[in-house]
Protein backbone atom coordinates (compact mmCIF):
# COMPACT_ATOMS: atom_id res chain seq x y z
CA UNK A 1 0.00 0.00 0.00
CA UNK A 2 1.20 3.65 -1.04
CA UNK A 3 2.16 5.83 2.02
CA UNK A 4 -0.28 9.23 2.17
CA UNK A 5 2.95 11.06 1.53
CA UNK A 6 3.92 8.25 -1.68
CA UNK A 7 0.40 9.31 -2.82
CA UNK A 8 1.29 13.45 -2.42
CA UNK A 9 4.47 12.90 -4.47
CA UNK A 10 2.72 10.74 -6.95
CA UNK A 11 -0.24 13.39 -7.85
CA UNK A 12 3.13 15.75 -7.62
CA UNK A 13 5.07 13.18 -10.38
CA UNK A 14 1.59 13.50 -12.45
CA UNK A 15 1.53 17.55 -12.67
CA UNK A 16 5.20 17.34 -13.14
CA UNK A 17 4.75 15.13 -15.81
CA UNK A 18 2.16 17.53 -17.70
CA UNK A 19 4.90 19.87 -18.51
CA UNK A 20 6.17 17.42 -21.27
CA UNK A 21 2.84 17.38 -22.90
CA UNK A 22 3.48 18.37 -26.56
CA UNK A 23 7.52 18.00 -26.66
CA UNK A 24 7.91 14.47 -25.84
CA UNK A 25 6.52 12.63 -28.52
CA UNK A 26 7.60 10.19 -29.67
CA UNK A 27 8.43 9.32 -26.36
CA UNK A 28 5.54 9.80 -23.53
CA UNK A 29 5.51 12.57 -20.71
CA UNK A 30 6.83 11.06 -17.62
CA UNK A 31 7.12 12.72 -13.95
CA UNK A 32 9.41 11.62 -11.14
CA UNK A 33 9.57 12.62 -7.38
CA UNK A 34 12.50 11.14 -4.90
CA UNK A 35 11.37 10.70 -1.59
CA UNK A 36 14.44 10.90 1.28
CA UNK A 37 13.56 8.23 4.33
CA UNK A 38 11.63 10.25 6.16
CA UNK A 39 9.33 10.64 3.37
CA UNK A 40 10.42 14.52 2.19
CA UNK A 41 10.83 15.17 -1.13
CA UNK A 42 14.22 15.97 -2.09
CA UNK A 43 13.95 15.86 -6.02
CA UNK A 44 11.97 16.07 -8.86
CA UNK A 45 11.52 15.96 -12.39
CA UNK A 46 10.38 15.19 -15.91
CA UNK A 47 11.55 14.40 -19.29
CA UNK A 48 10.88 17.45 -21.52
CA UNK A 49 12.18 16.02 -25.09
CA UNK A 50 13.62 13.02 -26.97
CA UNK A 51 16.88 12.42 -26.30
CA UNK A 52 17.59 14.41 -23.09
CA UNK A 53 17.31 13.28 -19.47
CA UNK A 54 14.29 11.12 -18.54
CA UNK A 55 12.25 11.97 -15.46
CA UNK A 56 14.27 9.59 -12.74
CA UNK A 57 17.50 10.79 -14.12
CA UNK A 58 16.32 14.17 -13.78
CA UNK A 59 14.87 13.73 -10.43
CA UNK A 60 18.05 11.80 -8.82
CA UNK A 61 20.49 14.58 -9.79
CA UNK A 62 18.55 16.84 -7.80
CA UNK A 63 18.23 14.68 -4.70
CA UNK A 64 22.02 13.65 -5.04
CA UNK A 65 23.04 11.35 -1.45
CA UNK A 66 19.80 12.12 0.04
CA UNK A 67 18.03 9.40 -2.00
CA UNK A 68 20.30 6.52 -0.59
CA UNK A 69 17.73 4.70 1.37
CA UNK A 70 14.51 6.60 -0.29
CA UNK A 71 11.87 6.33 -2.45
CA UNK A 72 11.06 6.86 -6.03
CA UNK A 73 7.64 8.06 -7.30
CA UNK A 74 7.51 7.80 -10.87
CA UNK A 75 4.44 8.08 -13.62
CA UNK A 76 5.54 5.31 -16.00
CA UNK A 77 7.72 2.26 -15.35
CA UNK A 78 11.21 3.02 -15.70
CA UNK A 79 13.49 2.21 -18.78
CA UNK A 80 15.28 -1.18 -18.93
CA UNK A 81 16.69 -0.73 -22.22
CA UNK A 82 20.50 1.72 -23.21
CA UNK A 83 18.93 4.24 -25.89
CA UNK A 84 20.17 7.50 -26.51
CA UNK A 85 20.19 7.56 -22.23
CA UNK A 86 21.37 4.74 -19.90
CA UNK A 87 18.48 2.77 -18.53
CA UNK A 88 16.90 4.59 -15.97
CA UNK A 89 16.47 1.23 -13.41
CA UNK A 90 20.09 1.50 -13.19
CA UNK A 91 20.74 4.76 -12.11
CA UNK A 92 17.67 4.13 -9.37
CA UNK A 93 19.99 1.12 -8.20
CA UNK A 94 22.98 3.30 -8.41
CA UNK A 95 21.35 5.85 -6.12
CA UNK A 96 20.74 3.59 -3.78
CA UNK A 97 16.86 4.06 -3.62
CA UNK A 98 15.49 1.42 -1.32
CA UNK A 99 11.82 1.44 -2.95
CA UNK A 100 10.08 2.13 -6.44
CA UNK A 101 6.54 3.55 -6.69
CA UNK A 102 4.91 3.02 -10.34
CA UNK A 103 2.07 4.39 -11.16
CA UNK A 104 1.61 2.67 -15.25
CA UNK A 105 3.54 -0.59 -15.94
CA UNK A 106 5.12 0.38 -19.51
CA UNK A 107 3.16 -2.12 -22.17
CA UNK A 108 6.40 -2.35 -24.67
CA UNK A 109 8.42 -3.88 -21.29
CA UNK A 110 6.61 -7.13 -21.74
CA UNK A 111 7.18 -7.79 -18.67
CA UNK A 112 11.35 -7.21 -18.62
CA UNK A 113 11.48 -3.56 -18.13
CA UNK A 114 12.51 -1.73 -15.31
CA UNK A 115 10.00 -3.35 -12.50
CA UNK A 116 11.24 -6.31 -13.04
CA UNK A 117 15.24 -5.68 -13.00
CA UNK A 118 14.67 -3.36 -9.82
CA UNK A 119 13.08 -6.31 -7.97
CA UNK A 120 15.98 -8.36 -8.85
CA UNK A 121 18.66 -5.89 -7.22
CA UNK A 122 16.60 -6.32 -4.30
CA UNK A 123 14.49 -2.61 -4.33
CA UNK A 124 11.03 -3.17 -3.03
CA UNK A 125 8.67 -2.44 -6.25
CA UNK A 126 4.79 -1.30 -6.16
CA UNK A 127 2.83 -0.79 -9.20
CA UNK A 128 -0.69 0.36 -10.59
CA UNK A 129 -0.14 3.34 -7.78
CA UNK A 130 -3.19 6.45 -8.62
CA UNK A 131 -2.90 4.34 -12.50
CA UNK A 132 -6.64 6.59 -13.67
CA UNK A 133 -5.40 9.65 -12.48
CA UNK A 134 -1.67 9.63 -14.21
CA UNK A 135 -3.49 8.57 -17.13
CA UNK A 136 -5.04 11.89 -17.71
CA UNK A 137 -1.22 12.95 -18.72
CA UNK A 138 -0.44 9.55 -20.11
CA UNK A 139 -3.46 8.46 -21.88
CA UNK A 140 -3.45 9.94 -25.38
CA UNK A 141 0.61 8.42 -25.40
CA UNK A 142 -0.63 4.71 -24.53
CA UNK A 143 -3.84 4.83 -26.83
CA UNK A 144 -1.89 6.03 -29.45
CA UNK A 145 0.80 3.01 -29.15
CA UNK A 146 -2.30 0.29 -29.11
CA UNK A 147 -3.66 1.95 -32.20
CA UNK A 148 -0.71 2.90 -34.42
CA UNK A 149 -2.12 6.60 -34.77
CA UNK A 150 -1.72 9.88 -32.77
CA UNK A 151 -4.71 11.07 -30.92
CA UNK A 152 -6.81 13.71 -33.68
CA UNK A 153 -8.31 16.75 -32.60
CA UNK A 154 -10.51 19.09 -34.18
CA UNK A 155 -10.89 22.71 -33.09
CA UNK A 156 -13.35 24.80 -35.43
CA UNK A 157 -15.49 27.89 -35.04
CA UNK A 158 -18.95 27.81 -35.86
CA UNK A 159 -20.03 31.45 -37.36
CA UNK A 160 -22.82 33.01 -38.98
CA UNK A 161 -21.65 31.65 -42.43
CA UNK A 162 -20.64 27.95 -41.72
CA UNK A 163 -17.94 25.82 -40.18
CA UNK A 164 -14.19 26.55 -40.47
CA UNK A 165 -10.98 26.55 -39.04
CA UNK A 166 -10.47 28.24 -35.12
CA UNK A 167 -7.75 31.56 -36.27
CA UNK A 168 -4.59 30.87 -35.13
CA UNK A 169 -3.87 34.30 -33.44
CA UNK A 170 -6.38 33.53 -30.72
CA UNK A 171 -5.50 32.15 -27.06
CA UNK A 172 -7.55 29.39 -27.75
CA UNK A 173 -5.59 28.09 -30.77
CA UNK A 174 -2.07 28.74 -29.10
CA UNK A 175 -3.30 26.64 -26.07
CA UNK A 176 -3.90 23.47 -28.02
CA UNK A 177 -1.02 24.27 -29.99
CA UNK A 178 1.03 23.66 -27.34
CA UNK A 179 -0.48 20.23 -25.87
CA UNK A 180 -0.53 18.80 -29.50
CA UNK A 181 2.71 17.46 -31.68
CA UNK A 182 1.36 18.50 -34.77
CA UNK A 183 -0.81 20.40 -37.18
CA UNK A 184 -2.28 18.73 -40.49
CA UNK A 185 -3.42 21.92 -42.47
CA UNK A 186 -6.23 21.94 -45.23
CA UNK A 187 -3.60 21.21 -48.30
CA UNK A 188 -2.51 18.27 -46.80
CA UNK A 189 0.95 19.60 -45.38
CA UNK A 190 2.07 18.99 -41.70
CA UNK A 191 3.78 21.06 -39.67
CA UNK A 192 5.44 20.94 -36.27
CA UNK A 193 2.77 22.28 -33.32
CA UNK A 194 5.25 24.93 -31.76
CA UNK A 195 7.91 25.03 -34.32
CA UNK A 196 11.17 23.41 -32.81
CA UNK A 197 9.11 22.03 -30.27
CA UNK A 198 10.68 18.42 -30.35
CA UNK A 199 14.38 18.54 -31.12
CA UNK A 200 14.69 16.41 -33.49
CA UNK A 201 11.68 14.07 -32.40
CA UNK A 202 9.91 14.39 -34.75
CA UNK A 203 11.62 13.57 -38.00
CA UNK A 204 9.24 12.78 -40.98
CA UNK A 205 6.39 14.55 -41.60
CA UNK A 206 6.09 13.78 -45.31
CA UNK A 207 2.39 12.43 -45.78
CA UNK A 208 2.11 10.43 -49.39
CA UNK A 209 0.05 12.14 -51.77
CA UNK A 210 -3.48 10.74 -52.32
CA UNK A 211 -3.47 8.73 -48.93
CA UNK A 212 -6.90 8.20 -47.07
CA UNK A 213 -7.21 9.59 -43.63
CA UNK A 214 -6.49 5.86 -41.99
CA UNK A 215 -2.94 6.25 -44.02
CA UNK A 216 -2.30 9.39 -43.17
CA UNK A 217 -2.62 9.06 -39.51
CA UNK A 218 -0.47 5.39 -40.01
CA UNK A 219 2.31 7.77 -41.23
CA UNK A 220 2.46 10.66 -38.81
CA UNK A 221 2.43 7.85 -36.42
CA UNK A 222 5.46 6.45 -37.81
CA UNK A 223 6.92 9.88 -38.26
CA UNK A 224 6.54 9.96 -34.24
CA UNK A 225 3.67 12.17 -33.86
CA UNK A 226 1.07 11.15 -30.71
CA UNK A 227 -1.48 14.27 -31.06
CA UNK A 228 -2.73 15.71 -34.09
CA UNK A 229 -4.39 18.86 -34.53
CA UNK A 230 -6.81 19.21 -38.16
CA UNK A 231 -6.62 22.80 -38.96
CA UNK A 232 -9.74 23.53 -41.62
CA UNK A 233 -13.12 23.04 -41.81
CA UNK A 234 -15.67 19.73 -42.57
CA UNK A 235 -13.65 19.04 -45.77
CA UNK A 236 -10.82 18.31 -44.18
CA UNK A 237 -12.29 16.67 -40.95
CA UNK A 238 -14.95 14.51 -42.82
CA UNK A 239 -12.80 11.80 -43.98
CA UNK A 240 -11.50 11.36 -40.69
CA UNK A 241 -14.77 11.41 -39.19
CA UNK A 242 -16.19 8.47 -41.79
CA UNK A 243 -12.60 6.23 -41.06
CA UNK A 244 -13.76 6.23 -37.30
CA UNK A 245 -10.43 8.15 -36.27
CA UNK A 246 -11.30 11.65 -35.62
CA UNK A 247 -11.46 11.23 -31.85
CA UNK A 248 -12.12 14.50 -30.33
CA UNK A 249 -14.07 17.71 -31.58
CA UNK A 250 -13.64 21.40 -29.96
CA UNK A 251 -16.38 23.51 -31.40
CA UNK A 252 -16.14 26.98 -30.70
CA UNK A 253 -19.06 29.44 -30.92
CA UNK A 254 -19.30 33.14 -30.43
CA UNK A 255 -21.46 33.91 -27.78
CA UNK A 256 -24.37 36.01 -28.14
CA UNK A 257 -25.92 34.38 -31.38
CA UNK A 258 -29.28 35.02 -31.45
CA UNK A 259 -31.89 32.25 -30.74
CA UNK A 260 -33.16 32.53 -34.44
CA UNK A 261 -30.09 31.79 -35.87
CA UNK A 262 -30.22 29.15 -38.94
CA UNK A 263 -28.85 26.33 -39.25
CA UNK A 264 -29.96 25.03 -42.63
CA UNK A 265 -26.49 25.80 -44.38
CA UNK A 266 -24.40 23.77 -41.51
CA UNK A 267 -23.32 20.24 -41.82
CA UNK A 268 -24.68 19.67 -38.50
CA UNK A 269 -26.13 21.90 -35.69
CA UNK A 270 -23.22 21.57 -33.31
CA UNK A 271 -21.36 17.94 -33.25
CA UNK A 272 -21.01 15.53 -36.21
CA UNK A 273 -22.85 12.34 -35.66
CA UNK A 274 -21.32 9.99 -33.40
CA UNK A 275 -19.67 12.30 -30.67
CA UNK A 276 -20.45 13.15 -27.29
CA UNK A 277 -20.01 15.98 -25.27
CA UNK A 278 -17.78 15.84 -22.41
CA UNK A 279 -17.25 19.16 -21.26
CA UNK A 280 -18.20 23.19 -22.10
CA UNK A 281 -16.92 26.48 -21.16
CA UNK A 282 -17.16 30.19 -21.60
CA UNK A 283 -13.65 31.56 -23.21
CA UNK A 284 -12.68 34.86 -24.62
CA UNK A 285 -15.85 35.81 -26.40
CA UNK A 286 -16.75 32.14 -27.36
CA UNK A 287 -18.08 29.27 -26.11
CA UNK A 288 -16.52 25.80 -26.44
CA UNK A 289 -18.40 22.31 -26.27
CA UNK A 290 -15.78 19.62 -26.24
CA UNK A 291 -16.68 16.07 -27.38
CA UNK A 292 -15.66 12.88 -27.90
CA UNK A 293 -16.34 10.08 -30.16
CA UNK A 294 -18.26 7.50 -28.67
CA UNK A 295 -16.48 4.60 -27.79
CA UNK A 296 -19.52 2.06 -27.71
CA UNK A 297 -23.30 2.16 -27.56
CA UNK A 298 -24.59 3.82 -24.15
CA UNK A 299 -27.17 2.10 -21.94
CA UNK A 300 -29.87 4.62 -21.73
CA UNK A 301 -31.85 4.50 -18.75
CA UNK A 302 -35.59 3.78 -19.25
ZN1 LIG B 1 14.32 6.13 -18.55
Amino acid sequence: MATPAQLAAMRRAIALSAAGLGTTSPNPPVGCVILDPQGRIVGEGYHERKGEAHAETQALAAAGTDAEGGTAVVTLEPCNHYGRTPPCRQALIDANVSHVVISMIDPTSRGEGGAAALRAAGITVETGVLQDEALVVLGPWLTALETRRPEITWPYLITSVGIGALPDATPEADFLRRNADAVLQTDGTVTEAVPGAHGTGILELAVPAGADALSVAGCLYEGGVRRLLLRGGPNLAVPFIAAGVLDRVLAYAPEGIPSHRPTDFLPWPELPPGFTVTGAARTGGLVRIEARRDQAARQVAS
